[in-house]
């Protein structure tokens, strides 16, 4: 087996809170083999413009507990050409760099997938995205964070709510998946969780909305995917104004306070752990593959399958929701 001696780590795509723990592993794993580690600035953009600095164990210190990327992160169109490519290639040879690490969503893995057939230099990917939904994983760094934020924001939401009975229509990120929807939408009680991977029934939650106003039940909250069938809560709240003009009905759309803050300890973590295992994975050889955690144990899928992946969600879930908010 080809031995490594210098790897490089980057972050690209949307950022995620954990990726500077991701990071820190990274390079203190690599160390720790004697591997000399750059960073890249900028995601795949830094490897075009060569924005690669050398990192010591003493440049990832203090950041386990920040959000955001100390590498920073883009997208970069020159990166889809074979060209840009080459370039990046080039770029990274001049330091005889022969692993690369790439912190982010599906199609920054699309990109490593590329580059790593195109060229000599094998790429790992490691899950960073707050959706959790890529194939081969059952986190992503970022998404417990993420979900927790959202939790926080829609329990302050409900005293609010509760002070004046109103109605709240949430909306929380999530334009191809809504787990943070479904995790957020049950852990804070809401009446309903909307979300892309699911038809939702309008009328069926305009009937529960005026049973529940017969029954003097007038906090409800609904917690909404931006990418759900209506357009995210405002889509929602223009239906439900239609026919229950009388209800006091409010949108609060969280946005990116969604993205940012201190990683939770669980992704935390998770990234630890995937950073540690994408440096024994260059080492071993076990190359071009995204390393994931699927049944709390670390797993290989290759890149090519590292895809974002709309699963169908168990209507006990939903279930669930309905009953516990009766
Ligand atoms: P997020 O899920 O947060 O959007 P992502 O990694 O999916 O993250 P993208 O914007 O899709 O984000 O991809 C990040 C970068 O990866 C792109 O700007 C581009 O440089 C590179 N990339 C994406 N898809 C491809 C592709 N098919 N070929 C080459 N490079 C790609």
């Amino acid at each position: 087996m080809k031995k490594v001696n210098n790897i490089a780590v980057l972050t690209s795509g949307g950022d995620a809170p954990g990726m500077n723990a991701a990071i820190r592993a990274v390079v203190r794993a690599g160390i720790y083999h004697h591997l000399n580690v750059y960073g890249v600035m900028y995601g795949y953009k830094g490897m075009l413009t060569n924005d690669i600095f050398p990192m010591e164990s003493k440049t990832v210190a203090n950041i386990i507990q920040r959000g955001g990327t100390i590498l920073k992160t883009a997208r970069c169109k020159e990166f889809y050409e074979p060209e840009g490519r080459k370039k990046a290639y080039e770029n990274l040879k001049k330091l005889d760099i022969d692993g690369l690490v790439v912190i982010g969503g599906d199609g920054s893995f699309k990109g490593a997938q590329k580059f790593s057939e195109e060229f000599d230099i094998p790429c790992i990917g490691l899950p960073g995205t707050i959706d959790k939904d890529i194939a081969g994983t059952d986190f992503t760094i970022g998404f417990d964070t993420a979900v927790n934020t959202a939790v926080d924001a829609i329990d302050k939401i409900r005293d609010t709510a509760d002070a004046h009975d109103r109605l709240f229509i949430i909306e929380v990120m999530g334009r191809d998946a809504g787990y943070i929807a479904l995790h957020s939408g049950i852990a804070t009680g809401a009446e309903h969780v909307l979300m892309p991977e699911r038809k939702s029934e309008i009328d069926d939650i305009i009937n529960e909305l005026q049973a529940n106003e017969r029954r003097k039940k007038l906090v409800n909250l609904i917690v909404v995917a931006e990418g759900d069938e209506f357009g995210g809560a405002n889509g929602v709240v223009k239906h439900i104004k239609e026919r229950l003009p009388q209800l006091d009905t409010r949108v609060c759309i969280l946005g990116h306070i969604q993205r940012g803050g201190t990683p939770t300890c669980m992704d935390r973590i998770i990234a630890s752990r995937l950073g540690y295992a994408a440096v024994e994975a260059l080492l071993d050889g076990t190359h071009n593959v995204m390393v994931g955690v699927v049944n709390d144990k670390i797993a290989y899928t290759p890149l090519t399958q590292a895809v974002k992946a709309k699963q169908s969600i168990d209507e006990e879930w939903f279930k669930i929701i309905k009953i516990l908010a009766s």
